[in-house]
């Protein structure tokens, strides 16, 4: 039996949400009181400090909370603002927020400087945190969950003799690589910093596609400081993920069995999608126009083209011309997610002239609520950058894909997508690495005629769906490990 007990938690450097009853209300706690759940199970949630990693991690939450588990969702400053002017005002996770740690001076646009300083001062808080949970008569922290790449929050864990559960965002596949980061340098394949040493296919095994040596999950193509960066973070997580009491991951088994062979101890439990289609902003970083959705409602059935490209692909300016006027070339409807940062220049002069050019059957939008716009009815097809999320939601809802990769994991994704599920198609580049508008038109009206792929993605969504629901592999992996942490 649960009851509500008071303490009073110093958490001074900490920004906390508090959460009165489901009412949130985000303050900076200096010696605060706040209420906190007698016996009632209580997890850490951790996710690297991304977009990609957040909104899964904040989908997974809820799915903790609805088994009466308390969760406290950790995020630095610059995460948690955001998060606070998206989420719900009535949400059951808890918001804790540790500081950024930039030095006055530091450039907050400075992705990788802010992601180290932030994960080189997040051990202290992380501990006190812990701490002072575990104080109390009541309450006791039973698990971190992260994503293997915070391995500052494993590390205390590990040392506090807390349960450790990874939960890996990405595809099975990329992991298993990951995994293999050092045997790949044993033999000579990559060197330490992550380089490849020779211009060969690495296979994991003949079942599932090779990896060629510019395309591995930390290559960032012409981002060498980037590459190296998430390189160091990817082989650190090595000894976490293989010491964690659960690996769990964002896939189901009928969908990837081979590349989920090849990493024993994991734990299917993905789909993470929103539990109720009708909720969104769950762990967005920016506020979702949902007003496309009822622009979708007046298109007709199965005729819009939905192109977005995730959190963080960055495009030439020359590259978003091509990319406007091929969606304006295929003379159907279309919903373009333009963020405002997508190329380095300004966006809104240039797409002033063709907003108006297209108004007639073509919507912008600076972000939005995907899942629901990939399950509406009038969507046709989805022009990704296969990032593992979009990917899973794309199959979920039974929408075939046009690929347009940038980077790291979503070359494999989109392996996987064109040639192994036979889902969808990829674009070519040009001879000056351009995806020239052509090229979009033709793959765009080449994929609206295929059947064969409408048939196959509509099997997949099928099977994921199966998958999630009373009896399906991952519902059932993801109760045990409910099951496990209660106890
Ligand atoms: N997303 C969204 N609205 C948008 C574009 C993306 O809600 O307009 C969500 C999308 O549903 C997915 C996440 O942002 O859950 C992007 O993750 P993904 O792994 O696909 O790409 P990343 O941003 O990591 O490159």
């Amino acid at each position: 039996m649960y009851f509500t007990a008071y303490h009073t938690f110093q958490l001074s450097p900490l920004l906390v949400t508090r959460d009165f009853g489901y009412d949130l209300l985000f303050c900076r706690l200096q010696n605060l009181e706040f209420g906190v759940m007698g016996s009632q199970p209580h997890v850490l949630v951790v996710p690297y400090p991304a977009q990609g990693h957040v909104a899964p991690f904040m989908k997974f939450s809820h799915r903790i909370v609805d088994h009466g588990i308390k969760v406290t969702f950790v995020s630095p400053e610059f995460i948690h603002e955001r998060l606070k002017t998206t989420m719900p005002m009535k949400s059951p996770i808890r918001l804790v927020s540790f500081p950024d740690g930039l030095e006055p001076g530091d450039d907050p646009n400075d992705k990788i400087k802010l992601i180290n300083s932030f994960l080189e001062v997040m051990p202290g808080h992380f501990k006190d945190l812990i701490e002072k949970i575990n104080e109390s008569d009541d309450e006791h922290i039973g698990c971190v969950i992260t994503d293997g790449m915070v391995v500052p929050a494993l590390e205390v864990a590990e040392k506090m003799g807390i349960k450790m559960a990874v939960l890996w965002p990405a595809g099975p596949a990329t992991l298993a690589i990951i995994l293999s980061i050092p045997k790949l340098i044993q033999d000579g394949i990559i060197d330490i910093r992550g380089t490849p040493l020779k211009n060969e296919l690495i296979w994991l095994s003949k079942e599932i596609p090779a990896w060629t040596s510019t395309k591995l999950p930390w290559s960032c193509p012409g981002d060498s400081k980037r590459q190296e960066f998430l390189f160091r973070h990817l082989f650190r997580m090595n000894h976490f993920v293989k010491q964690c009491n659960w690996l769990l991951s964002n896939s189901f088994y009928e969908l990837d069995s081979l590349a989920l062979n090849l990493i024993p101890e994991i734990i299917p439990a993905g789909p993470l999608l929103l539990a109720n289609q009708s909720g969104s902003h769950i762990g967005s970083f920016w506020p979702e126009d949902s007003t496309c959705l009822s622009w979708l409602d007046k298109q007709p059935v199965g005729s819009v083209i939905y192109a977005s490209f995730g959190s963080t692909s960055i495009f030439s300016q020359q590259q978003l011309d091509e990319l406007a006027l091929g969606l304006e070339l295929i003379g159907q409807p279309f919903l373009w997610v333009a963020r405002s940062d997508i190329i380095n220049e300004t966006l809104t002069k240039f797409l002033y002239g063709f907003r108006t050019r297209i108004a007639d059957r073509g919507r912008i939008v600076n972000w939005a609520p995907q899942e629901q716009v990939l399950a509406h009815p009038s969507t046709a097809c989805f022009l990704s950058h296969c990032g593992w999320n979009s990917t899973l939601e794309g199959i979920s809802m039974g929408v075939p894909f046009l690929c347009w990769p940038y980077f790291t994991d979503q070359f494999q994704n989109k392996s996987y997508i064109c040639d192994v599920w036979k889902v969808g198609l990829g674009l070519n580049p040009d001879e000056n690495g351009i995806i020239t508008r052509h090229e979009i038109n033709i793959k765009i009206k080449t994929l609206l005629f295929d059947d064969g792929i409408k048939t196959n993605a509509l099997k997949l969504k099928e099977m994921a769906k199966k998958s999630v629901t009373e009896g399906g592999s991952s519902l059932k992996n993801f109760e045990s490990f409910i099951e496990q942490i209660k106890h």
